[in-house]
């Protein structure tokens, strides 16, 4: 299919970080770029900003910034060189080098954690899981703020590996200092958007978003869900966020992993229902970390997202340090292609549209389907009207989305099915669309002749009217 409405959402990393790799990912058909501030430093991720932002422009692509803060997150600490462990070997875990050294029992392997409550919060008996869950720990003894723990199986642990403690709530706060200095960088580099983990209930959502208005930074904000209590509270989640994640890396270990792909479906239908948009993330293409093709069980996750109608798909591991980064973004972009091509139906008619601006927006996409998925123009200033739009799930119908203000132009490039355009749109509505239609023409995306709706405010009797109009871009000549 020409069009490709799912979108692609890749994590810049070592792999990927060099301005010639960056610009293979975009032009291959990266929509978001992530930065994951597990891993970043606030001068790396200055200088992946302005490449991104320096290749977006230079090739006139619009790219979507998200800054990923840890939130709650409990991580190892930084090692030289990573540890092989063996089944039955001994560790201590402490909040710092010094204090782990100190309680350090004979033969033990001395580790450090981000968390000094972890010591409270865990039980004698009870299972810490490192790196994914790839390291399985049980806890022996806890002694003052450190746990002795025996592996349980083979691994070798790196820096910063993130720790489970699946059913355990941790104290941790929603939003940390260093998430606070973190968020205060992506708010100077004008981040599009912030997703946060970890995310327990609507009440952290809040807690980021007043941050957020305190600096008047206009970034939305996605909620991963990670958590048993993340799917507990996820309605109240959803309507406190503009986008949700579901972070099936964390949530694969924190929740028995065959609820998975119930949990998936529910939170993409009530999101379709809610009006936010949403993301799958993690393992869509795990084997090509290594392998240049991937599974069979990852082609068919990755249509069932499709199918599912997620509005992104999320690179993790594949293109930080993966092998094969670039190939990855093209599977996922000819996958996409060929399920959406064999998708049949109508538009999503679950969505619950409140506004009488946003029935209209129905009514222009039952037009759209019914003249066979003709495109669908629509102008926007703050991005309301693609965001509906793109949650009516026109299957046949290219978005074409035109704004004059640039994080709005990023933002929308993560929703399904629209294709932001930046214009002036300070002229008269009838000047303004015949801009519009010279530009989809000078992209290749519509020729004269061709029939569009579109969508548009007019000015009648010295009122504002919202209409929805079937034109024919003029023929030439
Ligand atoms: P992470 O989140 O990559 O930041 O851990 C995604 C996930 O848990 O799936
Ligand atoms: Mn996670």
């Amino acid at each position: 299919m020409k069009y490709r409405h799912t979108k692609i959402i890749f994590t810049v990393g070592p792999a990927t970080e060099s301005e010639e790799m960056l610009r293979q990912l975009i032009q291959a058909g990266g929509n978001v770029c992530r930065l994951n501030m597990a891993h970043a430093s606030h001068e790396w991720c200055r200088t992946i900003a302005a490449r991104v932002r320096g290749l977006s422009e230079e090739l006139r692509l619009p790219v979507a910034l998200m800054m990923d803060i840890k939130g709650p997150e409990v991580r190892t600490g930084a090692l030289e060189e990573p540890i092989s462990l063996d089944v039955g070997d001994l560790v201590v875990i402490g909040p710092s080098q010094a204090l782990a050294e100190e309680v350090r029992q004979d033969g033990e392997h001395v580790m450090t954690t981000n968390y000094p409550g972890l010591a409270k919060d865990v039980v004698t008996g009870g299972t810490l899981l490192v790196d994914n869950g790839m390291i399985q720990m049980e806890i022996l003894e806890i002694e003052r703020d450190c746990v002795h723990c025996r592996v349980n199986n083979r691994g070798v642990l790196g820096s910063r590996r993130h720790i489970n403690l699946p059913g355990v709530t941790t104290r941790l706060p929603a939003i940390t200092q260093k998430d606070r200095e973190d968020a205060a960088v992506g708010m100077a580099l004008d981040v599009d958007y912030f997703a946060m983990s970890f995310v327990r209930q609507a009440d952290d959502v809040d807690l980021l978003r007043r941050y957020l208005s305190e600096n008047n930074c206009d970034a939305r904000i996605i909620a991963k869900i990670e958590d048993q209590s993340a799917i507990e509270n996820l309605e109240e989640i959803i309507q406190a966020a503009d986008c949700l994640m579901v972070a099936r890396g964390d949530l694969g270990i924190e929740v028995p992993f065959e609820k998975l792909p119930i949990i998936q479906r529910r939170a993409v239908n009530l999101c379709l229902k809610m009006g936010r948009s949403v993301i799958i993330a993690t393992h869509l293409l795990e084997s090509m970390i290594k392998s240049p093709v991937p599974t069979r069980a990852e082609i068919t996750d990755v249509a069932n997202s499709v199918i599912e109608q997620a509005d992104c798909l999320m690179l993790s591991g594949e293109t930080t340090v993966g092998k094969h980064p670039v190939r990855c973004v093209n599977i996922l972009d000819r996958t996409i292609r060929s399920i959406e091509e064999s998708l049949s139906g109508e538009h999503n008619d679950c969505l619950e549209l409140k506004t009488s601006k946003a029935k209209i927006l129905r009514s222009a996409v039952v037009l759209a389907e019914d003249l066979g998925g003709a495109g669908i123009v629509v102008f926007t200033r703050n991005g309301y009207l693609a965001r509906t739009l793109s949650l009516l799930r026109p299957l046949r119908s290219p978005i074409y989305a035109f704004t004059d203000q640039p994080i709005v132009y990023h933002q929308m490039s993560m929703l399904w099915g629209v294709s932001p355009l930046f214009i002036p749109l300070d002229h008269d509505s009838e000047a303004v669309i015949t801009e519009a239609f010279s530009t989809l023409i000078k992209r290749n995306s519509a020729k004269p002749g061709d029939s569009l709706v579109v969508i548009s405010n007019v000015l009648l009797k010295g009122e504002i009217l919202d209409t929805v109009q079937l034109r024919q871009i003029p023929l030439e000549g």
